[in-house]
């Protein structure tokens, strides 16, 4: 699997990256399957931190998909995946413990990237359920 964007090191905002290898991931899918991918790593030629390419339908840490961590979090979430009660627990504490720090690391990008009035949300509001408020910066379609 390879990225066809180029993509800045999280760490340095440098762009060019050294292959060093491949790593292989796991990702279980609705049916309960595993399929696998073989994703880059790859080493910042300035920080030289080595960071993998992960697809947009992977979450680091995580053996299911994007998608099926994406339901599951919903609050009215209705899940078409055989998942215990004790991961879902496990996935909506996760995510709803780091949702606000994600959306201020989402708000820096914006702010980089200069493709957003970073001043049209407020990010400090916790009034909205967290993917509401995602979904001021990105729509609320899934994915
Ligand atoms: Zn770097």
């Amino acid at each position: 699997m390879r990225c066809a964007e180029k993509v800045p090191c999280p760490c340095c905002n440098h762009m060019e990256y050294k292959i060093i290898g491949s790593r292989e991931r796991k990702l279980r899918d609705e049916s309960g399957e595993f399929r696998r991918f073989i994703v880059r790593r790859l080493r910042c030629k300035q920080c030289e931190k080595i960071h993998h390419e992960l697809p947009d339908l992977m979450v680091p840490y995580k053996r299911y998909g994007a998608d099926i961590i994406e339901e599951a979090v919903l609050s009215n979430a209705h899940l078409t995946v055989a998942v215990d009660e004790s991961t879902l627990h496990r996935w909506r504490f996760w995510f709803f413990d780091l949702v606000d720090y994600w959306l201020f690391i989402l708000q820096s990008l914006l702010v980089q990237l200069q493709e957003h009035e970073t001043t049209a949300v407020d990010l400090s509001s916790r009034q909205l359920p967290a993917h509401e408020r995602i979904g001021q910066w990105f729509g609320v379609a899934s994915g």
